[in-house]
């Protein structure tokens, strides 16, 4: 089994479901007593969300290139940044190490081009729906991205950093991330991407009319998949005391 480096803390809320759902994953593959063999960096998000307000991407990606290293060293075989917009800086951190990131972008559309869809609605941060960094990313696979209007970025942007961040989730927010898909499927929407790691915290399959791809389980599953290998034994199901 290879050790997965996890390049955490932004925010920790999300990082904690990584770290729940690669040992779930893992077990479910192999079984008995079996967990992920994973070592997180995990930073202080205040630092960070202070960069990204400040346009000083290339010092918030010296922050992450370091915590790539250490990772590194503490012997990670490959590397997940745990949250979509720090993507931005993907290829800086990947050039700072020699083992493979895993990018977040790529596993979420290849599990979109896996159902069948090519047009799905993208929520994230303002820096994700508006930047070119990720959504050039999904359509350099082939898919059409389509994102909120101005409201709709603006509300799903606040409760990303007001609120699930923070590890609130408020029934009202949901209710308006239910209009933002909705509004996305009426344009023409086939799916929505959860492009932000910490939305699936706040919705599931029964707020959207269209299948919902929740990047944090998706990346998840690509980083088991990968640590395992394609050959590893399914094992079995997970004892119920
Ligand atoms: N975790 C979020 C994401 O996936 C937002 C926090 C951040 O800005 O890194 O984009």
């Amino acid at each position: 089994m290879k050790t997965i480096g996890l390049i955490g803390g932004m925010s920790w809320e999300s990082t904690a479901q990584y770290y729940r759902l690669l040992n779930e994953l893992t077990r479910e593959r192999l079984g008995g007593l079996h967990s992920a063999k994973c070592v997180l960096h995990s930073v202080d998000f205040a630092e960070i969300e202070e960069l990204q307000t400040a346009g000083r991407w290339t010092e918030a990606g010296e922050v992450l290139a370091r915590a790539a290293k250490s990772l590194a060293a503490a012997g990670a075989d490959l590397l997940l940044i745990c949250t979509n917009t720090m993507h931005k800086v993907a290829d800086q951190v990947a050039a700072a190490v020699d083992i493979p990131l895993l990018h977040l972008a790529d596993t979420t559309a290849a599990a979109v081009r896996a159902a069948g869809l090519d047009r799905v609605g993208l929520l994230g941060t303002a820096f994700t729906m508006e930047q070119d960094f990720y959504r050039g990313r999904l359509a350099g696979h082939g898919l059409e991205v389509l994102v909120p209007d101005a409201p709709g970025r603006a509300v799903v942007h606040r409760v990303i950093y007001e609120e699930l961040c923070l590890g609130v989730v408020r029934e009202e927010s949901r209710a308006a991330y239910r209009e933002v898909i909705a509004e996305l499927v009426s344009r023409g929407a086939q799916g929505v991407v959860l492009g932000c790691t910490e939305i699936e915290l706040l919705v599931g399959a029964a707020d959207s009319p269209v299948p919902l791809f929740p990047t944090t389980a998706l990346h998840a599953r690509a980083a088991v998949d990968a640590a395992l290998g394609p050959d590893a034994p399914s094992g079995p199901p997970p004892r119920t005391p």
